[in-house]
């Protein structure tokens, strides 16, 4: 039997990763406009990592982590987001020392062991960026606005943005009380996930896809928040006025992830079915220092690739496809067909895209070749032009013919493209 990818993974294969590569340079063209920088960190860390990190609690590191012993019977897990590796080399490579805010994005692969759907893999891609070393309000509504332009600047129509706050620690341990209160009527009716939140992180019970319907009349953090927490909150949406990034307040919105303080965040779009949250993000001032480092404020956020590209494709947008070739070239018969392979070469020397046959197959199948890469150019070589010094050279979009010169060829052809 042949062998096949896991469940949950993708082929990302030629025609869909021209999209790919689309987007990420997006990404790296807007970071490098904000100042942000690449940082690469591995694809698996300590599991401890994460388990301090996103929280024990918390569905990821309950249930989605791919965790195994390695040979050396260390607890490893595949990385199933990006903040907690980027934060724990951010303290391991002591970039608190520098004197400016550090600035980062990633891009690349995630690993969580869910349900495969729609929008949802088990092996997915992110591109997040982490702004580390300030708590001025300004850089939350930085990073929630270059989420919100890079939607914009790829094509996305429509995103909405949901922001909440979720409060200090201070905040959140008098607000628990209250959640707790609220639900104690209802807790045996909850979902199992819930009654085990009820009692570790009651809080997340409200981020609970089953259990909406109990929800309702839910006391929100924000009506519990303190003068502090209240006046950051109030600066981001000031901020995110000035800087034109239209958003609603959610007050249920609470993310996935324990490690989240003050603003929390969310981008959604239309046209992707129920899993409609493309993206999100919030500050974490304490995740830092629980990480082993001196404590640092910071703020980030992940947009998830394969629902960015969903949407792309669901709203018709317009993405730039495949390349086409600048020029094929064709040999006839044998000398001119060793003439061609250093032609071939000369033209890719001089920058044009260029293929040729590597198959011995007949002219009229060379030539439809040609057609499948959109060629800008054919050159066919046979003895006589070989003879001459000169090379046949067609242009596909008019049936132009002409006749250039074999030294001269590769010059000719580039200049006409870059032109
Ligand atoms: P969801 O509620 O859809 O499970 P989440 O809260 O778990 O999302 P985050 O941890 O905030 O997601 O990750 C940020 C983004 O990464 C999501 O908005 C989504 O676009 C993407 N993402 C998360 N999990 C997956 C997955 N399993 N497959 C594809 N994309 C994902
Ligand atoms: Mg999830």
């Amino acid at each position: 039997m042949s062998i096949q990818k896991p469940k949950g993974t993708q082929d990302l294969l030629p025609g869909e990763i021209e999209k790919w590569q689309y987007v990420e340079s997006k990404a790296r063209e807007l970071c490098q406009r904000f100042n942000y920088r690449e940082i690469r960190t591995p694809v698996f860390e300590h599991t401890e990592l994460f388990q301090r990190g996103v929280g024990e609690t918390t569905d990821i590191v309950e249930k989605e982590m791919y965790t195994f012993l390695d040979k050396g019977d260390r607890s490893i897990s595949l990385r199933p987001e990006g903040t907690a590796g980027v934060v724990r080399s951010y303290v391991e490579n002591k970039l608190y020392g520098e004197p400016d805010v550090s600035k980062l994005y990633y891009v690349g692969p995630m690993f969580r062991y869910e349900q495969p759907q729609s929008g949802r893999y088990r092996q997915f891609h992110q591109f997040g960026i982490e702004a580390i070393g300030s708590v001025d309000p300004s850089l939350d509504a930085e990073v929630i606005a270059l989420g919100y332009t890079f939607y914009r600047e790829i094509g996305i129509k429509d995103v909405t943005v949901e922001i909440n706050s979720v409060g200090n620690p201070s905040v959140r341990a008098a607000y628990r009380e209250h959640i707790q209160q609220f639900f104690a009527p209802v807790k045996d009716q909850l979902c199992k996930d819930c009654q085990s939140r009820y009692e570790r992180n009651p809080m997340r019970i409200l981020d609970c896809k089953i259990d909406q319907k109990y929800c309702e009349g839910a006391p929100t953090i924000v009506e519990h928040l303190d003068e502090e927490c209240r006046t950051h909150f109030a600066r981001v949406q000031q901020y995110l006025t000035a800087l034109g990034v239209p958003f609603r307040l959610n007050p249920r919105l609470v993310r996935g992830l324990d490690y989240y303080t003050h603003t929390a965040f969310e981008y959604k779009a239309a046209g992707i079915g129920a899993i409609d949250t493309i993206g999100g993000g919030g500050r974490y001032n304490g995740l830092v220092g629980q990480i082993g480092g001196q404590d640092q404020p910071g703020v980030g956020l992940a947009l998830g690739m394969e629902r960015i590209l969903l949407v792309l494709q669901a709203q018709g947008a317009d993405i730039p496809a495949e390349k086409p070739l600048d020029v094929y070239l064709i040999g006839l018969g044998e000398a001119a067909e060793t003439r061609i392979v250093g032609l071939l070469h000369e033209l890719r020397l001089e920058g044009l895209t260029a293929e040729k046959d590597y198959q011995s197959r007949k002219l009229k199948a060379q030539m439809k070749s040609a057609d499948r890469y959109k060629a800008a150019y054919v050159g066919i070589l046979g003895d006589n032009e070989l003879e001459k010094g000169e090379i046949a050279v067609k242009a596909l979009a008019t049936g132009e013919q002409e006749t250039l010169s074999l030294s001269e060829f590769a010059r000719t052809l580039a200049a006409r493209q870059r032109g």
